[in-house]
């Protein structure tokens, strides 16, 4: 079962409530979708909780949610779950410091790009 936006948010928001600071690991510092090679991805820290990612739909959409005039690299662009990329991506914690990151990886023609978020517990539409 895909995590939904109420669990997503919820464990958001104990990380942030959390008396521990935010470790130095890149993807914290990561406020809007930042590519990667995957070497550079923290695996020895990086735990992963679950996907957003329907189990029953083949092709999530490609539809993006941007009410207020955001945009897809906007550092203040919700975090919708159903929509497009956060609906393919799956949740990591941080061993270190119990924040969440998002991860995806965009398929082009001739190459694969990850990218990677962090999950600020206020952008989670619910
Ligand atoms: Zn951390």
């Amino acid at each position: 079962m895909p995590l939904n936006a109420h669990e997503l948010k919820q464990l958001a928001e104990a990380a942030e409530e959390s008396a521990s600071p935010t470790c130095g690991s890149w993807p914290h510092r990561a406020a809007a979708w930042e590519s990667f090679t995957e070497d550079r991805w923290p695996a020895d820290l990086m735990e992963r909780l679950g996907t957003l990612r329907a189990d029953d739909i083949d092709e999530p959409t490609f539809e993006e949610f941007h009410p207020r005039g955001t945009r897809y690299d906007s550092t203040d662009a919700p975090i919708s779950v159903a929509h497009f990329p956060f609906n393919r991506c799956d949740v990591f914690r941080c061993a270190a410091c119990a924040r969440l990151v998002l991860r995806y990886t965009e398929f082009g023609g001739y190459y694969v790009d990850h990218r990677a978020r962090r999950v600020d517990a206020a952008l989670v539409n619910v």
